[in-house]
Parts: structure tokens; sequence; C-alpha cells
């Protein structure tokens, strides 16, 4: 059976000052963050705010197109930009449900000369073959999780994904008159 789990806004917001807490209790002090674009950007900017970091960037990764669904191997479609020599860096996504994200994407900040580069997520699910640095939540049995930042582009998906052949542009239409988005 397919799994879901939501998160409201609050949910999310304790769930990264409970990481926050866990990578300062570490002893950890990262110069800078990266966030691995789209999942990582909200709980990326909420830790630079906790834990007091500035220099916020982004990687792009690609690895899961609709709704639970792999697309192959986890790439990475837009690269960093900047200079990390020397620099402690925190990447930070969502969750590592394989890993292959999370890994690519530290191992890709390590080539950009970073000095130490440690991984942080949200929620670590048990299939991941990567272990995360940091994470505030642990998933045993896997679900789907919807985090409150991407609501509608998941439940369209999920509709798609369980009306095979369903014509997702007019999926989107009809939540956007429900929702009066
Ligand atoms: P991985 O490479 O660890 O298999 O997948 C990581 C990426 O896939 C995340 O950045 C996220 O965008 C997406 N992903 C994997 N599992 C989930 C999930 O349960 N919920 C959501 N919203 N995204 C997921």
């Amino acid at each position: 059976m397919f799994k879901c789990v939501q998160y409201s806004w609050d949910d999310v917001y304790k769930l990264c000052k409970e990481l926050a807490r866990k990578i300062k209790n570490s002893g950890f002090k990262p110069d800078a963050i990266v966030a691995v674009a789209r999942g990582g950007w909200v709980p990326a900017r909420i830790l630079a705010d906790f834990l007091l970091i500035r220099e916020l960037y982004s990687v792009k990764a690609e690895h899961w197109g609709i709704v639970a669904t792999v697309t192959g191997k986890a790439r990475i479609t837009q690269p960093l930009m900047v200079d990390l020599t020397g620099k402690s860096v925190l990447v930070v996504d969502d969750v590592a449900d394989t890993g292959e994200t999370v890994e690519i994407v530290a191992q890709h900040v390590r080539e950009k000369n970073a000095k130490e580069v440690r991984t942080a997520v949200i929620d670590f699910k048990h299939t991941s073959k990567f272990v995360p640095d940091y994470y505030a939540r642990e998933m045993e049995k896997w679900a789907w999780i919807v985090y409150p930042w991407s609501i509608y582009e998941d439940v369209k998906d999920l509709i798609v994904k369980l009306n095979e052949g369903g014509n997702a542009e007019e999926i989107a239409r009809k939540l956007e008159e429900k929702f009066n988005l």
C-alpha cells in the first residue's frame, strides 16, 4: 500500500530547530550552507537563521520525477558557482530516501575544495544507503513525505500517478479551481 505522511509548516519549523540543536551540540560550525534544490531550500534557509549563517548557496540535483518515481541515477543539473576553498560546509536537503542525492552533492562540494563537508536532512529513511551526519527524524517504514512547500505539486502528481494516463494540466487546473490558487 502507498503510504503518505504530511507535515505542516509548524512541524517543519520544529524539526529544523531540532536539527540545528543537533548540529550545534556536535560542535560543527559551518561557514556556509549549500541547499539541494529544490527540496532543501526551505530547511536550508531556516537552518541558516538558527545557525546565524549568511552564506547560503544552491545546487540542483535531480533524482525523483513525479511523486515516488525515481528517474534513474541522481545527477547534478545546476552546479555550484562559488569557490568554497578552505570552508566548512553543511549540505542540506529535505530527505534522504535512497541517499544518492545528498551523497553526490556532498561529493560535488568536496570537489570545490571545501575543508570539511557534512550533511543534514530533516528525514532519514532507512531505505537510504547513505547516512547523513545529521537528521531530525528517522523513518523505519517507507512512506512518501508531503512537505508544506509542495502540497499542490505532490497532490497533482499523485492524482496523475494513480490515474495513469491522466491529463496533468487538466488536473492542475481543477486543483487551482478547488483550492482557489
Ligand atoms: P534520494 O536521492 O535520497 O533518493 O532522494 C532525494 C530527493 O528526492 C529529495 O531531494 C527529494 O526532492 C526527493 N524525495 C525523495 N523522497 C521524497 C519524499 O518522501 N517526499 C518528497 N517530497 N520528496 C522526496
